[in-house]
C-alpha cells in the first residue's frame, strides 16, 4: 500500500546530539489493521469486526498467515458496491452483522467495530454506531472503536488506536495505592517472565495492558506507574496520563541492556535498592548472555540499515550495536516520539543516520548506494531487494516473535543472524 505526500527534506534534532533526516514521501508500509492479528490472539475475549472492504479482509488474511481452523476472533464486514454508493443503509446492516455475530458468539466479551480506508471514505460514523450498539448489548458484551485505516495508521499504531480505545473503560486506582501497568502486547510467555521478576524484585501489584481477558481490566489512576513495553503507544501512554499517571522513563526491554535498565527503572520508583535488582537478574543476565555470545561472532561487525516500518527500528539498532557488535548505517523511523525515545537515542551512536518518515525512491537511492549487508524492512519491499543482491530481514517477524526480555536476547539476534548465514550459504 503506498501513500503520497509532499517531499519535505528538513533536518530537526531529538536533541543537540543526533541530526534527523526528516523525510516526507512517497511510503511504503503495511496499514493498522495488521495489529488485530497478535491483539486477537492476546485479548482472548475480544472479537474484532473491520468494517471494510475485500482488500481489508485479504490483507488480514495473508497476514495472519494460518489456516484458522477454530472459531476466529476477526473478521471483516464488507462493504459493496450499494453501501460505497450510499444506495445502503450501512448502520442499518452493521446491526444486523453485529446481532447475527453476538447471537452465534457468547464467548464474545468485547467487540471492537474497527475502521478502514472504505468506512472512512464513505464517512460512516463507527464511534456512533459502538455507542448505539453499547447502548443495545449493555451489561452483555463491551463495543468499542478504533480506526485501523491506512489513511490514519500505519503497521503498529494499530495497537496503539486499539489500546487508546480502552483507557476510558479502564476501573479507577482508589485513592492513595500504586501499581505498575506495563503497557505494549507481550506473548503470554514473555509477560509470565516478567511477572515473576517483577514478584522476586518486589514490585506488585502489576497489571499488563493489554489484559488477557477484557473481564479483568486494569485499574488506572494517579498511583498509575506506566512502564512500555513497546515503542509505539505513545498515544495510549498519553491517555492514561491524563488520567493521572506517571510513565516511567526508560529504554525498551530489548536484549539484555535494555531489560536490565527497564526493570531497573520499575525498582527505582519502588525505592528498591540496587543490590536486590542485580541479585534477582543475575542469573537470567548469565543466560542471556551465554546466548548471545554465540551469535555475536556472526553479527560483529557487519552492517545493517533499517528501513522505516514498525517503530522499533531505534531500540533494536541500539541493542544489535552495542551487544551483538553491528554497525548502524541508516535507521529510519516512521515517527520519532522524542519523549517516548529519549532514552533510546541517548545510547545509539554519534555515526548514525537517523531518518523519520519515508521518502521510498531517496531512500532506496541510499540503500543502493550503501550496501549493507542486513536490511530490516517491510513484506513489500523484501523480495524485490533480494532480487538486486540485498539481504533483507521483514519488520513485520519482529512484531510477531517473542523478543523481549532476557530470556529472548539470543532469540532477537538470531533473527537477524539467519539471513545473513542464508546469504553466506547461496553465496557458496
Ligand atoms: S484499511 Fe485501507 S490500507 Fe488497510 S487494507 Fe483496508 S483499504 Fe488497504
Amino acid at each position: 500500500m503506498t501513500v503520497d505526500a509532499n517531499p519535505v527534506d528538513a533536518p530537526s534534532g531529538p536533541g543537540p546530539r543526533l541530526p534527523v533526516m526528516r523525510e516526507r514521501g512517497q511510503r511504503q508500509v503495511f496499514c493498522g489493521l495488521a495489529g488485530i492479528v497478535w491483539l486477537h490472539r492476546k485479548i482472548q475475549d475480544a472479537f474484532f469486526l473491520v468494517v471494510g472492504s475485500r482488500t481489508c479482509a485479504h490483507l488480514l488474511q495473508s497476514a495472519a498467515g494460518v489456516m484458522i481452523f477454530a472459531e476466529p476472533r476477526f473478521a471483516t464486514a464488507i462493504l459493496h458496491e450499494r453501501d460505497l454508493a450510499g444506495l445502503a443503509d450501512c448502520n442499518q446492516e452493521l446491526d444486523r452483522i453485529v446481532a447475527e455475530l453476538l447471537g452465534r458468539r457468547p464467548d464474545i466479551g468485547t467487540l471492537f467495530l474497527v475502521g478502514s480506508c472504505p468506512s472512512e471514505v464513505i464517512k460512516l460514523d463507527l464511534a456512533k454506531a459502538a455507542e448505539r450498539l453499547s447502548a443495545a448489548y449493555h451489561g452483555r458484551v463491551r463495543i468499542l472503536d478504533y480506526s485501523a485505516s491506512g489513511l490514519e495508521t500505519t503497521f503498529t499504531q494499530g495497537e496503539d488506536a486499539c489500546l487508546r480505545a480502552l483507557v476510558p473503560e479502564l476501573p479507577s486506582l482508589p485513592d492513595g495505592a500504586r501499581s505498575l501497568l506495563v503497557v505494549g502486547t507481550l506473548p503470554d510467555v514473555v509477560e509470565d517472565q516478567f511477572a515473576r521478576l517483577f514478584a522476586e524484585l518486589g514490585i506488585s501489584p502489576v497489571h499488563f495492558l493489554p489484559p488477557r481477558h477484557t473481564s479483568a481490566f486494569p485499574p488506572l489512576g494517579s498511583g498509575t506507574l506506566v512502564l512500555l513495553a513497546q515503542p509505539f503507544v505513545g498515544d495510549t501512554a498519553r491517555a492514561c496520563q491524563a488520567r493521572g499517571a506517571r510513565i516511567l522513563q526508560a529504554p525498551y526491554p530489548f536484549g539484555v541492556e535494555g531489560t536490565l535498565a527497564w526493570l531497573r527503572a520499575a525498582a527505582q520508583a519502588w525505592g528498591i535498592d540496587e543490590e536486590v535488582v542485580t541479585a534477582v537478574t543475575a542469573p537470567a543476565i548469565t543466560r542471556a548472555e551465554r546466548g548471545l555470545a554465540h551469535h555475536r561472532s556472526e553479527l560483529a561487525g557487519k552492517r545493517i540499515s533499517f528501513l522505516p516500518d514498525s517503530q522499533l527500528e531505534i531500540p533494536l539498532a541500539r541493542f544489535l550495536q552495542r551487544e551483538c557488535g553491528m554497525t548502524l548505517v541508516e535507521v529510519g523511523t516512521p515517527f520519532l516520539d522524542r519523549q517516548l525515545m529519549a532514552q533510546e537515542l541517548d545510547l545509539l551512536p554519534d555515526s548514525v543516520r537517523l531518518s523519520e518518515g519515508q521518502d521510498l525512491e531517496r531512500q532506496l537511492d541510499r540503500l543502493r548506494a550503501d550496501q549493507p549487508d542486513l536490511t530490516v524492512c517491510g513484506l513489500g519491499l523484501a523480495n524485490p531487494l533480494e532480487a538486486e543482491g540485498l539481504r533483507t530481514k521483514w519488520s513485520i517477524e519482529l512484531v510477531f516473535s517473542p523478543v523481549h526480555g532476557f530470556d529472548q536476547a539470543a532469540d532477537l539476534a538470531e533473527l537477524f543472524a539467519r539471513p545473513l548465514r542464508r546469504g553466506a550459504l547461496l553465496r557458496v
